[in-house]
C-alpha cells in the first residue's frame, strides 16, 4: 500500500518511518522496515499500526545499545532502508505476511505493492526447488526469485554492487505478471535501493546527496521537491549521488521530471 526507500548519508531508519507516517492516510494493516547497517541486514515488521512497529524497534534498540541498534529509534545508523504498509490481499494481517519478505539467508528484503497474478504457479516451480516459504503473500515469491537471480549472476561472475542488484530486480521482472511496485534492498550491496513499477506507482525524490523512493510524492515533500515519476515497465536503482532507470530488458529509460508545488 505505502513504500519508501532512503539512499544517503543519514540515518535511514527515521526517514523511511517518517515517510510512512506520511503514507498513513491511504490505509494499512501492517508495517515494516529493513535498513543495511554495517553489511548486516536489520528488520522487522509487525501487524497493526507504525506505532506498534515502532515499540518493537526500540525494544530492540534498548537490547543492543552498541551494535545497530544504537540509535533512539531503533535499527542503528544504516543509511539505506526500505519500509511498507501493507494493505492485505493475499494472507491475512499478520506479523508474519507483513512486509519485507526476506531471502532464505536473510540478507535480501523486498516489499510490494500490488498483485502479482501469477504467484502461485512460481510458488509451486519455487518450492519444486525446495525453497521454503514462510508467509501466504504473492510478494514472497518475488523475494526468493531476486534471491536466486543473485545467486545465479554472482556465480556467473557479476561482481557485488548496485549493478548487480539491478540486473537480477531485472531478471524478477521478467517473470512476474500482474501490478506491482518493488523495492529491494541486499545487505551484501550497502548503499542502494532498487525499484520496479508495472501497473503501480513509483517516484523518485531526487535529492542533494540523497535520493529517495515512493509510491507517492507525500512521503517525501518534507526533504526534496523535485522527482521523477517513473513509466511503465522501469527499473530504478538509486545510491546517494545517482539515479539509473532502465527498462526490464535493461536498455537505458528516462522517467517524467517534475516539481512538486503542492503544500505538504
Ligand atoms: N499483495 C501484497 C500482499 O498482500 C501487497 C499488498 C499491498 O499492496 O499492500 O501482501
Amino acid at each position: 500500500c505505502g513504500i519508501v526507500g532512503y539512499a544517503g548519508d543519514r540515518p535511514a531508519l527515521g526517514i523511511v518511518l517518517d515517510g510512512l507516517r506520511r503514507l498513513e492516510y491511504r490505509g494499512y494493516d501492517s508495517a515494516g522496515v529493513a535498513v543495511v547497517c554495517d553489511g548486516e541486514l536489520l528488520t522487522e515488521k509487525k501487524a497493526g499500526k507504525l506505532a506498534n512497529l515502532e515499540k518493537v524497534l526500540s525494544e530492540r534498540a534498548a537490547e543492543d545499545p552498541s551494535g545497530c541498534g544504537a540509535s533512539p529509534i531503533g535499527i542503528g545508523d544504516g543509511t539505506t532502508g526500505i519500509g511498507h504498509t501493507r494493505w492485505a490481499t493475499h494472507g491475512g494481517p499478520t506479523d508474519r505476511n507483513a512486509h519485507p519478505h526476506l531471502s532464505p539467508d536473510r540478507r535480501v528484503a523486498v516489499i510490494h505493492n500490488g498483485i502479482i497474478e501469477n504467484f502461485a504457479k512460481l510458488r509451486t516451480e519455487l518450492e519444486d526447488d525446495g525453497v521454503q516459504f514462510l508467509s501466504d503473500t504473492d510478494t514472497e515469491c518475488a523475494a526468493h526469485l531476486l534471491a536466486v537471480a543473485l545467486a545465479d549472476l554472482r556465480s556467473a561472475g557479476q561482481p557485488d554492487g548496485p549493478q548487480l542488484l539491478a540486473a537480477a530486480m531485472r531478471v524478477v521482472c521478467q517473470r512476474l505478471e500482474g501490478a506491482f511496485t518493488l523495492l529491494a534492498v541486499d545487505a551484501a550491496v550497502p548503499g542502494a535501493v532498487v525499484g520496479a513499477r508495472r501497473n503501480s506507482p513509483l517516484v523518485v525524490g531526487r535529492g542533494n546527496g540523497e535520493n529517495y523512493l515512493a509510491s507517492d510524492v507525500a512521503a517525501f515533500i518534507e526533504y526534496t521537491r523535485e522527482a521523477v515519476e517513473l513509466g511503465q515497465d522501469q527499473i530504478v536503482l538509486i545510491t546517494a549521488d545517482t539515479i539509473e532507470i532502465t527498462d526490464f530488458e535493461g536498455q537505458p529509460a528516462s522517467g517524467k521530471d517534475f516539481h512538486i508545488d503542492w503544500d505538504s
